[in-house]
């Protein structure tokens, strides 16, 4: 019991840590820093070190990101996605939420079938961000997932070689980040492939099922003024049409099912390939 409380106590400090260095870096709002606190202190308590640096290496990665493109201006346009490129607590939550139950059943039942799909998790979640990231910089307009028709940049729905060289990357990072950590650790019910084979894997198709969802289901309406396609239900503060999708599911839903069927997918993996 004890321990535990140190480590949430440590959680705390280091989620402080990494909250204020992406509000810095303008990577999240003030309500995103503070999910991270809250996942950061859930993260420590119920994981293992290994699971902390993977937390740590999503949310440094992804701010560094973000400050190099705001250092060298490399910013685009905002009018299209639905919440700016600064992140909230809704994005961080819909984001981390499937790996941290993940997580939480591995504490439980010390099943590493759950340990891997936190690491698929946290893997899907830096691809996903990283493809947005430096997708949206890609010279040539992204192509529909559905249609391979161009769109817009930084429309979900959208795929360009340069936003899933970045997911894949993303992915490969976490994947062999973990396996280098998690080397330290003597005892390991699987084989060491299954930790690199299935995050790696997972972690790209997160952005691909994010990007299909973002194509097919996700609300998307047009403006009546400028006839530009956005995600936004206001476009110069009047009110715009909706096209197309669910009028409830935003990008933030989208990234949670997404995240979501990552870590199930993962698990199902897992569970035929031990
Ligand atoms: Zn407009």
């Amino acid at each position: 019991m004890t321990i535990l409380f140190y480590k949430l106590l440590l959680g705390i400090i280091v989620g402080s840590l990494i909250g204020l260095f992406s509000y810095i870096t303008h990577f999240l709002t003030k309500s995103g820093a503070f999910a991270v606190i809250f996942i950061a202190t859930i993260v420590c308590g119920f994981g293992i070190w290994p699971t902390w640096g993977l937390l740590i290496l999503f949310f440094a990665s992804s701010g560094c990101i973000h400050l190099t493109k705001k250092a060298i201006k490399m910013t685009k346009d905002e009018s299209i996605v639905e919440k700016g490129h600064t992140r909230d607590a809704w994005q961080v939550l819909a984001n981390s939420l499937p790996a941290i139950v993940s997580l939480i059943l591995f504490y439980c039942t010390e099943n590493q079938l759950f340990l891997i799909g936190y690491i698929s998790g946290i893997a899907g979640a830096t691809a996903d961000t990283w493809s947005s990231e430096i997708g949206i910089l890609s010279k040539n307009l992204p192509c529909s997932i559905l249609t391979f028709k161009p769109i817009e940049p930084g429309l979900s729905g959208g795929i360009s070689v340069l936003g899933s060289i970045a997911s894949f990357f993303g992915s490969l990072l976490i994947t062999l980040a973990f396996c280098l950590m998690y080397s330290w650790y003597p005892v390991s019910q699987l084989s060491t492939h299954l930790f690199i084979v299935v995050p790696l894997t997972c972690g790209v198709f997160n952005s691909l099922v994010d990007s299909f969802l973002g194509a097919t289901l996700q609300t998307k309406y047009r403006c009546l003024i400028c006839g530009q396609i956005t995600e936004q239900p206001l476009h110069h503060q009047k009110q715009t049409k909706k096209i197309s999708g669910i009028f409830w599911l935003t990008n933030d839903w989208v990234n949670f099912f997404s995240g979501c069927l990552t870590v199930l997918v993962s698990w199902i993996l897992i569970f035929y390939l031990q």
